[in-house]
C-alpha cells in the first residue's frame, strides 16, 4: 500500500514547518518555493509526513490513502 502526498502550493506560505518535520520530503529553494522531493509515503517516513500535515498552518498538505 502506498499513500500519495499532495500539496496545495497556492495556499502554501513558505514558512518551512513541513521542511522541519519531514526534510526528506519537503524542501524550500533559494526563492522560498516549496518542492516535493518525493510524492509517495513509505512506512519509514509516514509519521514524519503526518507531523508535517499537522504542523502546516495553512492546511496545505494532504495524504491520499
Ligand atoms: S508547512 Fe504548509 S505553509 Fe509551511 S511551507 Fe509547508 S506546506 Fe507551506
Amino acid at each position: 500500500m502506498s499513500m500519495k502526498i499532495d500539496v496545495n502550493f497556492g495556499v502554501c506560505e513558505s514558512n518551512g514547518l513541513c521542511v522541519g518535520a519531514a526534510p526528506e520530503v519537503f524542501d524550500l529553494d533559494d526563492d522560498d518555493n516549496l518542492h516535493l522531493l518525493r510524492d509517495t509515503v513509505t512506512p519509514e517516513i509516514e509519521e514524519e509526513v503526518r507531523d508535517a500535515v499537522r504542523q502546516c498552518p495553512r492546511r496545505a498538505i494532504s495524504i491520499e490513502d
